[in-house]
């Protein structure tokens, strides 16, 4: 058994540190490229969500390279993300790729065919050790956002233009070199260090926007066009409404502080939307107003093509911005983005904001 799983940001950090501590197998699927889309454009329905055709082009790109068996998270919630994984096995099969599909579907009526599901793609591994790689991995999604926040802290302050991303494309190249837990938990923290070091101009005052909406695309830097650099280079220290921790401390840990600290965010925007439609559509609200209370600069919500619940959130937001003063921009992105045209929509918007707030960016 190799497995594999769909490529989303930086999660390949810590699910190749779980296999690794589990002895399993893994092929990390390459970076998300035009060639990972247009093989899922080829192949998944014109009108399938953005992510999917990615994932799609994912896991051929894997199987491509020895894998076996593909490994994704299930849902059962109210958007398309309920399906996907039943989808995605179909469509493999038509094309003659037979690989494994595991869905890790949330416990529900019958917990333990989720754990049967775990233990098979942990190898059989003893419950002991399988508990310990999964804290691991959790340790080190913590610390990889952790890092993640600097370089977007840094970014618009660094004194020499170009520091942070020299730094961090040196991080996500020797990140690929770690084997196990431990030595990938010493590179982030290593990195930490490195990038905490990185000097600062004394005059820098950035603006702040928030970016709100859906996961996959807020995360995935091929898909949101790289936004996080485009926006640090115009002179904005990014907030990210949403992380791959908030996912795994929502869904699969038990930490009642965070959830409580979540319930709490979710109810501020319960004047607007008060109830799970799909996706991510409640936090982009909730997170929206949050925004507006931590007196942020801006809020940009990116969504892909056709993401209804999303859409759904698009037609609220105007009344959050309208009564809280709060200048919001919407992006959609899909597979014939252009990347001049977006740029100079966040120019634009960098620009207003800078009005707004007396700076000048450069
Ligand atoms: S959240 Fe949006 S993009 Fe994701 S599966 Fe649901 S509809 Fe598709």
């Amino acid at each position: 058994m190799t497995i594999t799983f769909p490529h989303m940001g930086q999660v390949y950090i810590p699910v190749k540190a779980l296999f690794d501590d589990l002895g399993v197998p893994v092929v990390v699927p390459p970076p998300v490229s035009n060639k990972t889309l247009e093989i899922g454009t080829r192949i998944a329905p014109e009108m399938a969500c953005l992510p999917m055709k990615i994932n799609l082009g994912n896991y051929i790109q894997s199987m491509e390279k020895g894998a076996d068996t593909i490994v994704l998270t299930g849902s059962c919630g109210p958007c398309r993300f309920g399906y996907y994984g039943i989808v995605e096995q179909e469509i493999l099969r038509d094309q003659g790729y037979h690989a494994e599909i595991i869905i890790l579907d949330a416990p529900g009526r019958d917990p333990r065919d989720l754990l049967r599901k775990i233990r098979k793609i942990s190898g059989n591994s003893p419950w002991k050790n399988i508990i310990r790689a999964f804290i691991q991995a959790s340790k080190i999604v913590e610390q990889t956002d952790k890092l993640q926040g600097i370089f977007l802290r840094k970014r618009p302050r660094e004194l020499n233009k170009g520091q942070t991303d020299d730094l961090q494309s040196r991080f996500e190249k020797q990140i690929l070199q770690c084997r196990g837990s431990k030595e990938v938990m010493r590179l982030i923290r290593s990195f930490q260090v490195k990038a905490d070091g990185i000097p600062e101009r004394a005059d820098a005052n950035p603006l702040r926007i928030g970016l709100v909406g859906e996961i996959y695309t807020l995360i995935e830097p091929y898909v949101n066009l790289n936004i996080e650099y485009k926006l640090g280079y115009l002179g904005a220290e990014v907030h990210r409404g949403i992380t791959i921790a908030d996912w795994v401390k929502t869904h699969l840990s038990m930490d009642r502080k965070y959830k409580k600290q979540r319930k709490e965010k979710l109810k501020k925007g319960a004047n607007y939307l008060n109830l799970c439609i799909g996706g991510h559509a409640w936090e982009t609200i909730a997170s929206t107003v949050d925004y507006a209370d931590a007196g942020m600069d801006g809020v940009i919500q990116i969504l892909p093509f056709g993401c209804m619940p999303e859409i759904v959130a698009e037609s609220i937001i105007p009344s959050i911005s309208r009564n809280r003063s709060l200048p919001v921009m919407t992006l959609t992105v899909d597979e014939l983005t252009g990347e001049a045209g977006y740029l100079t929509r966040l120019e634009a918007f960098v620009d207003l904001l800078s009005q707004k707030k007396g700076t000048v960016y450069e």
